[in-house]
C-alpha cells in the first residue's frame, strides 16, 4: 500500500512509519519538525521504500504530494502532544489540528483514500464521568490554556465526522491515552520524560500539585497495535486505546524510583490550569470490535523506555 504519515517524525508517527515499512508498504512521512525529531526516522533513510518532506500541513499541500501516488491511507498525526509544547506554540497547534486536518481530509476525498486521525483522550477534558467511555461528551474548558489542544482534537472530529457524511470518506479516529516508550523526545515536559530524567540525572522530580491525579499509561507497541486492528475494521466511530491500569502521579514517580537507582526527592509544584484530575479509559468496545487490549505492563514499558534514555543521555 502507500502510505502518508503526518508527523512522521515524532514519536508515534515513526513508530507506524516502522511498523508499516516492515509490513512492506510506501511510507511518505511529512513533518515540518515543530516538535518532530529527524533523529526518530533516521534508521530508515536508506530503505527505498521510505520517503520523508519538511512540510507544514497546515499550509495548502505542495501539488507534489497530491499528485505524488495514489493514497491508500492517510494517516494525520501532525501536531505537538504534550501540554508544555501546546501552550509554546499555540496557533500552530490549534491550525495543524483544523486546517491541516482540512486539508487531508481533501486529499482523502479526491484520492478515495482512507483517512484515519490520532484524536486523543483531552476530548474529554476534566472528565466528570470515570472512567471514560467513547460515548461521554466531556468537559472542556472552551477558553482555557488546554483549549489549544482540546477543542482542536474537538473540532477536528466535528470536520471528520461533516466529511464522512458529506462525501462518504472513509474513516478511522481513535483517542489515545497517555502513551509512553523509545522515541519520546526527552524535552518534551510530560512526566514520563521529566521524571524518568530527573531521576536518572538525581535531579528533584517535579510533581505537579498533590500527585493524586490520575493517569494509565500506554506503550507504543500496544498503540500501534491498536491502530493496526482498526484499520482493518469496519467502523468508523471514535474508539479508545490506552491501559485501563491507572496509577496516582505520586504512584507512577514511585514505579520510576523502582526502576532507576537515584538519590531524586520529589518536589512539589503548582498544578498547571486545568489539569485533569483523573483519566483512564474504558476499552471494551476495542476488546470487542477488534479483540485488542494493552499486553505491557508498566514496568516492563518503563524498563524498555529507560533503556532508550540512557543512550540518548550518552549521545
Ligand atoms: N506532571 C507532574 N510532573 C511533571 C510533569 C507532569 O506531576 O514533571 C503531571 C501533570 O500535571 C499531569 C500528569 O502529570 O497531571 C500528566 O502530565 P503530562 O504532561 O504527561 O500529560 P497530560 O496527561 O496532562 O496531557
Amino acid at each position: 500500500m502507500n502510505i502518508l504519515i503526518t508527523g512522521g517524525a515524532g514519536f508515534i508517527g515513526s513508530h507506524l512509519c516502522e511498523h508499516f515499512l516492515n509490513q512492506g508498504h510506501f511510507v511518505l512521512a511529512l513533518d515540518n519538525l515543530c516538535t518532530g525529531r529527524l533523529k526518530n526516522i533516521e534508521e530508515f533513510k536508506s530503505n527505498p521504500q521510505f520517503k520523508f518532506e519538511n512540510v507544514d500541513v497546515s499550509k495548502p499541500l505542495p501539488a507534489a504530494i497530491s499528485g505524488l501516488k495514489k493514497w491508500d491511507w492517510i494517516f494525520h498525526f501532525a501536531s505537538p502532544a504534550s501540554p508544555p509544547k501546546y501552550f509554546s506554540i499555540p496557533i500552530e497547534t490549534m491550525t495543524v489540528n483544523a486546517e491541516g486536518t482540512r486539508h487531508l481530509l481533501e486529499l482523502a476525498r479526491t484520492t478515495n483514500a482512507k483517512f484515519f486521525y490520532s484524536s486523543t483522550s483531552e476530548v474529554y477534558g476534566d472528565p466528570l464521568v470515570h472512567p471514560q467511555p467513547e460515548s461521554y461528551w466531556g468537559n472542556v474548558n472552551s477558553i482555557g490554556v488546554r483549549s489549544i489542544y482540546d477543542e482542536a482534537k474537538r473540532y477536528a472530529e466535528a470536520m471528520i465526522y461533516s466529511y464522512h457524511r458529506e462525501f462518504k470518506v472513509d474513516v478511522r479516529v481513535i483517542r489515545i491515552f497517555n502513551t509512553y516508550g523509545p522515541k519520546m523526545d526527552p524535552e518534551d515536559g510530560r512526566v514520563v520524560t521529566n521524571l524518568m530524567f530527573q531521576a536518572l540525572r538525581n535531579q528533584p522530580m517535579t510533581i505537579y500539585g498533590d500527585g493524586k491525579q490520575t493517569r494509565s499509561f500506554q506503550y507504543v507497541s500496544d498503540l500501534v497495535d491498536g491502530i493496526d486492528r482498526l484499520m482493518k475494521a469496519d467502523y468508523v466511530l471514535p474508539v479508545n486505546l490506552g491501559n485501563p491500569d491507572e496509577f496516582t502521579i505520586l504512584e507512577f514517580a514511585e514505579k520510576v524510583k523502582q526502576l532507576v537507582p537515584t538519590q531524586s526527592t520529589l518536589v512539589f509544584q503548582p498544578l498547571p490550569q486545568d489539569d485533569p484530575k483523573q483519566r483512564k479509559p474504558i476499552i471494551s468496545l476495542a476488546k470487542s470490535l477488534l479483540q485488542w487490549e494493552p499486553k505491557v505492563k508498566l514496568a516492563d514499558g518503563l524498563a524498555k523506555t529507560l533503556l532508550y534514555f540512557k543512550s540518548s543521555e550518552n549521545n
